[in-house]
């Protein structure tokens, strides 16, 4: 069977399994087993797959079907425009998560931003995205997940980043000293709703799960802020969809004098609940 035919027979299984996006799932999949990129696969469109290959592309194909994520089948998700490495130890970064870094640029370039910090970074994407683009800034990235922060070395090494410094502990506890921006794609779903997730069999939960109320994490980073923020600094969260009144009457109740704001995403969806202090 020639690859073309491959790729519409898997586009078909996947379709029938209900798996979003099915024909571009196939595509990623048969460029991971075959070791090819995009070009040379369309260039080899006619060429007829070895046994081995076959092999390889099915068992890829097997492991879509039990709903794996494409991201850990294959170790590469794109964010910000740039490749990143994950596995299972590691939340997969989400498209509606770029709008926390151009955020995060916005006021870093309207404002000196000496030390930023990134709690809960996982992968490293967003630190690596704000690194990247801001390369005079210190940048700590924490995480309480030894095993999450190997894979955000792996990305600082990948993407040759040398301004970012990895943390091990909970929360806010590892940061050497206040900072000037504080920003965090925080666990907020519920516990209750932990199911709705579709990629809750393999994603970690510690990275989802916000407690009862979805909250319970971004209650305990309000609590600890006012040591670790410098004066006039800014927190910038992700939030899940309807928690913005929450997130905001939280901010604004241990913060009275602070400014709050909301940003949606691309889809409508407030996304981003900012708050700088006076
Ligand atoms: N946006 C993620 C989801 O709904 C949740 C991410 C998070 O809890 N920070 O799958």
């Amino acid at each position: 069977m020639t690859l073309k035919q491959t790729l519409s027979q898997a586009g078909e299984i996947l379709a029938a399994s209900n798996i979003e996006g099915p024909l571009l799932e196939s595509e990623l999949l048969l460029r991971h087993a075959l070791k090819i990129d995009r070009i040379q696969l369309y260039l080899a469109l006619a060429q007829e797959l070895t046994p081995d290959q076959h092999e390889d592309f099915w068992r890829l194909v097997q492991r879509r079907l039990n709903h794996e994520p494409s991201a850990y089948i294959t170790g590469h998700r794109e964010f910000y425009g740039l490749d990143f490495y994950v596995n299972s130890d590691v939340l997969i970064p989400r498209p509606e998560s770029e709008l926390l870094v151009e955020k995060t640029l916005e006021l870093g370039r309207n404002e000196a931003m000496g030390t930023i910090a990134e709690i809960g970074t996982g992968s490293g994407a967003i630190a690596i995205s704000l690194a990247l683009n801001l390369s005079e800034t210190k940048i700590y990235a924490t995480d309480i997940s030894a095993p999450a922060l190997k894979v955000a070395l792996f990305n600082c090494r990948k993407h040759g980043v040398e301004n970012i410094h990895l943390l091990e502990g909970d929360m806010l506890d590892p940061l050497p000293e206040p900072v000037d921006l504080i920003v965090a794609n925080l666990p907020y779903v519920r516990e209750s709703e932990l199911a709705r997730v579709n990629t809750l069999d393999f994603e970690p939960s510690i990275a989802l799960n916000g407690g009862s109320d979805g909250l319970e994490k971004i209650r305990k980073l309000g609590a600890g802020l006012s040591t670790k923020l410098c004066p006039g600094g800014s927190l910038l969260l992700e939030i899940g969809q309807g928690q913005s009144e929450a997130v905001t009457s939280l901010l604004s109740g241990l913060f009275p004098t602070a400014k709050t704001a909301v940003f949606p995403d691309l889809g409508g969806i407030d996304r981003v609940v900012s708050l700088t202090l006076s």
